[in-house]
């Protein structure tokens, strides 16, 4: 039997490139790492991702950088071609991400790739087709925006194996999903999305104007966001920096959720990982993990960038030591929130020393602004720790609702619907322990140290867990599991995403920005507030703001709230008793036997019942009771006296026939509820302090509630829509510049 000898034949080039790129891009979502990363690069602030398949017949990314110059276009996919290095030496300083020029190349061989490129200074954009690496024809002139869209269409066409080893399109979209969040939690001030192609709704979505926390939020969800610690470290020495969010000692999962950065690339070190985990197991549960954000920087002398493109295990020098000096931060941050822990869970926990740093630097870039020597009356406060209108407001007189109303702009006529029925007293629980538990991180947020309710003054009132916590977190459990990318729901109903458009097709953007940016000045009563944008002093009504903003996260959030428990289930026959007796309700005789209606009314609702709980977590049981309502803010309940109205007004105002009508005119009556109207303040005027104190953390000034979290969430939620500089909504008051004329003249 004779063995024949295998003859040795030189590889064809093509296929030499082709299995080179198959080491580089292994799945749809190496390809994206590599382009987000060019798109960071070069600048971009809004980077879309939309892909087919799982990425595997389209993956198109959008962004508005620099984009490539006409004459670059002919080589930018050959191998080993980069605007960012050019000798050796430069490695050694890289801060940019690519550099190997390698990326494009690789992707060119394994599929096809077209891209639409303009310049600032181009005339005109340019698209160009590529295949194997080289340009198939010379660059087209067409019109473009700013910036640059690569599209890479069949994906390992040429690859079988591999392409078969990828039949789950859903896998490689989760995976995709996962790349473009982390990337997008670590670049805030850059907005991320990722869709599937078609879809008008993105599964990933992140705001220029939102910050870290609340990237971590919306891909992760509430339950992590609320329990995070920020920390931060540095040694000078091990020539490192750290930073980040973690979760505390509240918080655990199945499967540790690590988002690690060294040097702005996400990367992985199992060490790392070990190290602090090490930490945790002191105060986790058995066998449960926390979730890790964090962002290392390390002098890049020091960390092998050159490693391959899929290895993403990384080793740096000084390794033990910083691991050790970061395993330490991380355990002091740990302990702090720890000891708090026994009295009232979370008060004195996360980044109470963070946020004034945050308002230091906030303060130094805006008046910054434009580099040159700012006039004096250009001078912007915003540094909101210095006084508020409260400090010249005295105490000791401090006047009553009805004297300050004098100051309101706008007579309000709402009536409270049931007082004295005991219902304002309705104590609520909500799955997410809303008096108690981020306190601390609000004022760190709202950065205020003149504020009330510090945590000792508060009441230890540690709440029991509920089953409803239990359930809460095992569904969390598993789904962060599952994929350890967003918890969300996706909801893929085109009501709902029209009205999403319709949403954000209003806004307007000078106002979001000043929305944004603003300080918080004072409280003129609940419905207005005063708010400084650069040089202007504003008056914006906060009942407005606040409905326009539930609104939109009825909308936004569809599908995907909490649920704010009424300590006691009310009885939706009482409760429509009771509007039906208020002239407000306009009932009048002809209308019929109020009992009648009120049946009619419970009737009709616990028929809806399963829907409302869906997706408005709104639950109604079989008893007709209405025991929970969507929690739609952290740290807010809806003024109760609204919810007689509320019920009678869910039958009859809501149109209940048309799908996109009915999601819209239910979410406009809750959010109507939800939105903070003159009631507030008369159950609070009612109370002495010392009631309002007794009566815990629920009872907390409604002016904390206003500025910390109806004004927070305001800042980065709301999308506001045009008609609120018509409307009265908001008004200028002042404009410093005018005033200084004024003076002048004295
Ligand atoms: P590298 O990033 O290592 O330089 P790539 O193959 O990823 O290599 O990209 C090649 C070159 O193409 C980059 O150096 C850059 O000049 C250009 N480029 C790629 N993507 C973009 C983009 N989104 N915007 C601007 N330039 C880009
Ligand atoms: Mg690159």
């Amino acid at each position: 039997m004779a063995l024949m000898a295998g003859v040795i034949r030189r590889l064809d080039e093509a296929v030499v490139n082709r299995i080179a790129a198959g080491e580089v891009i292994q799945r749809p979502a190496n390809a994206i790492k590599e382009m987000v990363e060019n798109c960071l690069d070069a600048k971009a602030t809004s980077i879309q991702v939309t892909v087919k398949d799982g990425g595997l017949k389209l993956i198109q990314i959008q962004d508005n950088g620099c984009g490539i110059r006409r004459e670059d276009l002919d080589i930018v996919c050959e191998r080993f071609t980069t605007s960012k290095l050019q000798t050796f030496e430069d490695l050694a300083s890289i801060s940019t991400y690519g550099f190997r020029g390698e990326a494009l190349a690789s992707i060119s061989h394994v599929a096809h790739v077209t891209i639409t490129t303009k310049t600032a200074d181009g005339k005109c954009a340019y698209r160009a087709n590529y295949s194997d690496g080289k340009l198939k024809a010379a660059p087209k002139p067409c019109a473009g925006n700013q910036g640059t869209q690569i599209t890479v269409e069949d994906l390992f066409y040429n690859v079988t194996t591999r392409r078969k080893a990828l039949n789950k399109p859903s896998e490689e979209y989760a995976k995709i999903m996962e790349v473009v969040s982390r990337y997008a939690i670590h670049n805030s001030g850059i907005s991320f999305s990722v869709k599937k192609q078609g879809d008008t709704v993105a599964d990933v979505r992140t705001l220029s104007n939102a910050t870290t926390v609340d990237n971590i939020r919306s891909v992760f969800g509430n339950a992590v966001s609320r329990e995070l610690i920020e920390v931060g470290c540095e040694d000078a020495t091990l020539a490192f920096k750290m930073k980040g969010y973690v979760t505390n000692a509240n918080y655990s999962v199945k499967k540790c959720i690590f988002l690690l950065f060294i040097n702005h690339r996400l990367v992985e070190s199992n060490a790392l990982r070990k190290a602090i985990e090490t930490v945790y197991a002191a105060y986790l549960p058995k066998n449960t993990h926390p979730f890790l954000y964090i962002s290392l920087e390390i002098n890049p002398q020091n960390v092998d960038v050159n490693v391959h493109p899929t290895k993403h295990e990384v080793h740096f020098l000084h390794e033990d030591s910083i691991l050790e000096s970061v395993q330490q931060h991380i355990e002091s941050k740990l302990l702090g929130s720890n000891s708090s822990r026994v009295y009232f869970t979370q008060t004195l926990l996360p980044g109470a020393t963070a946020s004034s740093a945050d308002v230091v630097k906030s303060a130094s870039s805006s008046t910054n602004q434009g580099g040159g020597k700012v006039c004096a009356h250009q001078m912007v406060r915003t540094d909101s720790r210095e006084q508020k209108l409260d400090a010249f407001l005295q105490p000791a007189n401090k006047p009553k609702p009805s004297e300050l109303s004098a100051v309101t702009p706008q007579d309000n006529n709402n009536k409270q619907s049931c007082k004295g029925t005991g219902l304002q007293d309705a104590e609520m629980e909500d799955c997410s322990d809303l008096n108690s538990r981020d306190q601390a991180v609000e004022i760190a947020e709202g950065s205020t140290e003149s504020q009330p309710a510090p945590p000792e003054a508060l009441p230890a009132r540690k709440r029991q867990r509920t089953k409803c916590d239990v359930e809460m977190e095992e569904q969390q459990k598993q789904e962060m599991t599952a994929a350890c990318v967003p918890r969300r729901r996706i909801v893929n109903l085109t009501s709902i995403a029209t009205l999403q458009e319709e949403i954000s097709n209003r806004a307007h953007a000078n106002l979001q920005e000043m929305l944004h940016d603003h300080s918080f000045v004072g409280c003129v009563n609940p419905q207005w507030a005063l708010v400084q944008y650069q040089t202007k002093l504003y008056l914006l009504s906060t009942t407005k703001l606040s409905q326009e903003m539930f609104y939109q996260i009825l909308i936004y959030d569809f599908g995907n709230f909490g649920v704010l428990r009424l300590s006691e289930p009310a009885p939706l026959y009482d409760l429509a008793m009771l509007a039906l007796e208020n002239d407000e309700s306009g009932w009048t005789e002809d209308d019929g036997p109020k009992e009648g209606l009120a049946e009619y009314i419970v009737d009709f609702l616990t028929k809806k019942s399963a829907m409302l709980k869906d997706y408005f977590s709104l639950e109604i049981d079989e008893m007709g009771n209405l025991t929970g309502l969507p929690l739609l803010i952290d740290n807010y309940v809806p003024p109760l006296e609204g919810l007689p109205m509320f019920v009678l007004r869910l039958a009859t105002e809501v149109n209940w026939d048309e799908e996109k009508e009915c999601f819209d005119t239910l979410s406009k009556e809750c959010a109507m509820f939800y939105s903070i109207r003159k009631q507030y303040i008369m159950e609070e005027s009612d109370l002495t302090t010392q009631q309002a104190e007794d009566s815990g953390a629920g009872m907390r000034s409604w002016k904390w509630t206003v500025e910390h979290v109806l004004y927070k969430v305001l800042r980065t939620y709301l999308l506001p829509p045009k008609n609120f500089t018509e409307d009265g909504s908001v008004l200028q008051l002042a404009n410093l510049p005018d005033l200084y004329k004024v003076f002048e003249r004295c």
